[in-house]
């Protein structure tokens, strides 16, 4: 048995078209299954698709905003009458509001809170009745190094992947008897389009990750292929309501 074969599995990769999403669904992709690739910019969504078919593996374009409910369950909806059912939810989509607590206005709050948190909790719920009847399924929440540490600037983001964590764990404790595995990841700084912005907002960021991190390097969308590959597959079976650092030793370091 290969224990990380993905052949005949299903995927919903939020925030998929892009980023550490895309690096994500080219692990999946890779190891057989067949990707739900859902974001809000249609253009985006369907590259990463073309990039996904051309590897030879199913690919599908969904174009849902995920702090929508109604958007989530026929998101749901639509993915099992494509491709036949749900095997793996990765909770990836995110934003960031760069801002002192003092500066940052309740709506900005909202915005983040639900792009990042309460988005993963509508589609866990609304994969579940399709994973407890398949006796099966893996769900991957996307944390951050702010689900350990914060700054100034964090006031929302923090507190929305320090929720991740015990989503993730609230999550597990209540479908591991279904065979349902919940799992979070926590990313260091990758190189994508949020944290290009994340340099510009601030001062002498690039220099600091480089200082912290043991792997002297910022990571790349790629790096995050192989934690999907594990935690989608028959691997991580006995693995549930962890939060697993992918942060070239970030987290390891003082
Ligand atoms: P990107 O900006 O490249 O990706 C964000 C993704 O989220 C996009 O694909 C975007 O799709 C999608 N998205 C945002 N809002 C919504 C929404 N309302 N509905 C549907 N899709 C949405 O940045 P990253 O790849 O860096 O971020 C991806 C995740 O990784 C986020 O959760 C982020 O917090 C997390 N992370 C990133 C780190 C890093 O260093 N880069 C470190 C730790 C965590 P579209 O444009 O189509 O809306």
């Amino acid at each position: 048995m290969d224990l990380f074969d993905l052949s005949d599995k299903v995927a919903i990769v939020t925030g998929g078209n892009g980023g550490i999403g895309l690096g994500m669904v080219r692990g999946l992709a890779n190891a057989g299954a067949t990707i739900a690739i859902v974001g809000r910019n249609v253009e985006k969504t369907q590259a990463a698709v073309a990039e996904i078919k051309a590897l030879g593996a199913r690919a599908h374009a969904v174009t849902t905003d995920v702090t929508d409910a109604k958007a989530v369950a026929a998101m749901v909806e639509e993915v099992v009458s494509t491709l036949g059912g749900i095997d793996i939810l990765v909770n990836n989509a995110g934003t960031n509001i760069r801002k002192r607590p003092e500066d940052l206005a309740e709506a900005e709050w909202h915005q983040v809170i639900d792009t990042n948190l309460t988005s993963a909790f509508l589609c866990s719920k609304a994969c579940y009745p399709i994973m407890k009847s398949a006796s099966a399924g893996k769900i991957l929440n996307n944390g951050s190094m702010t689900s350990l540490f914060a700054s100034p600037w964090s006031t929302a983001y923090a507190s929305s992947k320090g929720g991740m964590v015990q989503l993730t764990k609230a999550l597990a404790t209540a479908w591991a008897p279904d065979n349902i595995q919940v799992n979070c990841f926590l990313p260091g700084w990758i190189n994508t389009d949020l944290t290009l912005q994340a340099r510009k907002d601030v001062p002498d960021l690039h220099e600091h990750v480089l200082k912290r991190t043991p792997a002297d390097r910022w990571g790349e969308i790629n790096d995050m292929s192989g934690i999907a590959v594990f935690l989608a597959s028959a691997a991580s079976d006995f693995i549930t309501g962890t939060a697993i650092p992918v942060d070239g030793g970030f987290s390891a370091s003082i």
